[in-house]
């Protein structure tokens, strides 16, 4: 199975993502958790992501399909996944458009889209106790503005190709991960 998981900043959606893929058995593919390794470890893309992830800003779609198109074609035979399950990405209608040629011309589909939902006080809430270097204040409006304004516009395109699950990220974890699993079998 593969899926997509949307949500703004704070929504929930890496820890959806990574108990989803744990429960059916999906590679989680985080595009925000493969730039902070690359920083960490300050590889040359590491170096030249960092301040804009530090502005909120998104970082250009070039160097993430670049992550992108391994982990979502790439399987070994002894792999433990039955499929992928993306978290942060796409991000914008260019990456949206750029991962659809990418998976026809690779005859693969997406099963569904999960869009957690949330309130922008329990964002600035969720992500001031989380505190993330990105997780400042200031940031966080700009990431929230980012998502308004790149990502959420995504949405008319998949509802119109794919399964599209809107689901009250509010819960608490284990509700949200029970309602999405009910959602998708
Ligand atoms: P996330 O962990 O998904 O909240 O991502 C953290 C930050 O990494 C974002 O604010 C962006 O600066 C950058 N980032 C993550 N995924 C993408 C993407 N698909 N396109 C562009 N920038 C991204």
């Amino acid at each position: 199975m593969n899926l997509i998981i949307l949500g703004a900043p704070g929504s929930g959606k890496g820890t959806q993502a990574q108990a989803l893929a744990e429960k059916l058995k999906l590679r989680h593919v985080s595009t925000g958790e493969l730039l902070r390794e690359a920083v960490a470890k300050k590889t040359e893309i590491g170096k030249q992501v960092e301040s804009v992830i530090t502005k909120g800003d998104l970082v250009s779609d070039e160097l993430v399909m670049q992550l992108i198109e391994p982990a979502v074609t790439e399987f070994k035979p002894d792999d433990p996944w039955e499929g992928w399950i993306l978290d942060g990405f796409p991000r914008n209608g260019k990456q949206a458009d750029a991962l659809e040629d990418l998976l026809s011309s690779k005859r693969v589909t997406v099963e569904g889209v999960i869009v957690l939902e949330v309130d922008p006080e329990v964002v600035v809430d969720r992500l001031a106790k989380r505190g993330r270097d990105d997780d400042t204040p200031e940031t966080v409006r700009n990431r929230l503005e980012v998502y308004e304004a790149e990502t959420r516009p995504i949405l008319d395109l998949y509802e119109q190709r794919y399964d599209v699950y809107y689901v009250d990220g509010s819960q608490s974890i284990g509700d949200v991960t029970e309602e999405i699993l009910g959602l998708l079998t």
